[in-house]
């Protein structure tokens, strides 16, 4: 057993088209693993300092496919690849040694969430990338009395009910149901848990869940979601131990991508979509107490009460967070000046989540 904080990474991302047009200007700068933030409005700054520091905001260019590359000019350009080798490589790591590992995405709608977990069109993030270095290690494997097994899940919280986005039928009222073992904690009754073979069964099923998984476009972009997304990667190695017993040593992988962490009245979002935000809310701000209140356990505080128990989706990341889980949160961060109070609030939340310390300890027990 061993005793490990979450790491915390942060990324910035180009100006968006809207943040061209409106003239901003970028309020962050990073220098290693630190972060500046100004004050648009009276210069101020604040420093924060975290394991990664990606400038991933300008000295970037299309290429002739659509491909963003770095500029030669501007080695500190951090690229999807980059982005991997830091945090994903460290998850299949992991993987291998049977440790449980997560990976989460908070930030602000349009901030660059999904670019660094899923990516669009050849921008692979990370989840996919995962993936295929995955089936390319198992690929590679020689020890051919070792057997390996990979299953996929993927499903959405909205409302604070769960969809298994992987099954295309109407989702029944009120959403699958969450149980809890008292051995392995919660867990989603009924959510298909598919046996995948190679790298593309994992792409077509991650392309389905993406198309069904549900999106309102707010004004902030397009593209947004308000449903948080929880892929999840469970890898198995079963093998002879030295006595011809037969082992199986697993890991299960939870990539997260979270819903904007902006308050609904600041998107501009009415009616239902308001009502979807609140409900939403909910999760996220249950995620914010459980961070704070694991924050103050670490610092030495008695008598926390961690509240995983008030929203679905601390539920299900309960072991990924204070628990048998090696675990990473990635903050994504828009530049401009515009969304300089989001981007502090962000920044104040993967502050705290550095604090967070773990327990991993290898998954290993006779086969059943
Ligand atoms: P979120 O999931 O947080 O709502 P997205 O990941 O969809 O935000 O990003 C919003 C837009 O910004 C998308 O068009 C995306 O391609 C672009 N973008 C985000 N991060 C980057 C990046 N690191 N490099 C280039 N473009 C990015
Ligand atoms: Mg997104």
């Amino acid at each position: 057993s061993s005793s490990d904080s979450v790491k915390v990474a942060v990324r910035v991302r180009p100006f968006n088209q809207r943040e061209k047009n409106a003239g901003s200007k970028c309020v962050l700068s990073m220098n290693g693993s630190t972060t500046v933030i100004t004050n648009p409005e009276n210069n101020d700054k604040k420093t924060f300092s975290f394991d990664h520091s990606y400038w991933s905001h300008d000295s970037s260019r299309e290429d002739e496919n659509g491909v963003f590359v770095p500029d030669s000019s501007n080695s500190n350009y951090a690229d999807q690849r980059r982005v991997f080798s830091d945090l994903g490589q460290g998850v299949l790591d992991n993987a291998w040694q049977g440790y449980n590992a997560a990976l989460f995405a908070y930030g602000q709608t349009g901030a660059g969430k999904s670019y660094s977990m899923i990516g669009y069109g050849p921008n692979k993030g990370i989840v996919p990338i995962t993936c295929e270095e995955l089936f390319k290690a198992i690929e590679d494997n020689q020890d051919k009395t070792k057997q390996l097994q990979v299953s996929f899940s993927m499903l959405e919280i909205y409302n604070e009910q769960v969809r298994d986005l992987l099954v295309k039928t109407k989702p029944q009222a009120g959403g699958l149901k969450i149980r809890q073992n008292p051995q392995t904690g919660f867990y989603v009754e009924g959510l298909k848990q598919v046996p995948v073979r190679d790298y593309n069964e994992i792409e077509k099923l991650m392309e389905q869940g993406t198309v069904n998984r549900t999106t309102a476009s707010t004004n902030m972009n397009a593209t947004s979601s308000r449903s948080h997304m929880v892929i999840t990667i469970r890898f198995a190695q079963v093998f002879k131990n030295a006595d011809g017993q037969s082992n199986t040593r697993s890991s299960d992988i939870n990539l997260v991508d979270l819903a904007g962490s902006e308050r609904a009245d600041s998107t501009g979002a009415t009616g239902d979509r308001l009502k979807e935000g609140s409900a939403i809310n909910q999760s996220l701000s249950t995620l914010g107490n459980v961070i704070s209140a694991l924050a103050d356990l670490a610092m030495g505080k008695k008598k926390v009460l961690v509240p995983y128990r008030d929203s679905v989706l601390t539920k299900l990341l309960q072991s990924a967070l204070g628990g048998n889980s090696r675990t990473i949160m990635i903050a994504a961060l828009s530049p401009a000046d515009i969304n300089y109070d989001e981007t502090l609030s962000t920044l104040r939340y993967a502050d705290r989540a550095k604090k967070i310390q773990n327990k991993a300890v290898v998954n290993e027990s006779p086969t059943d």
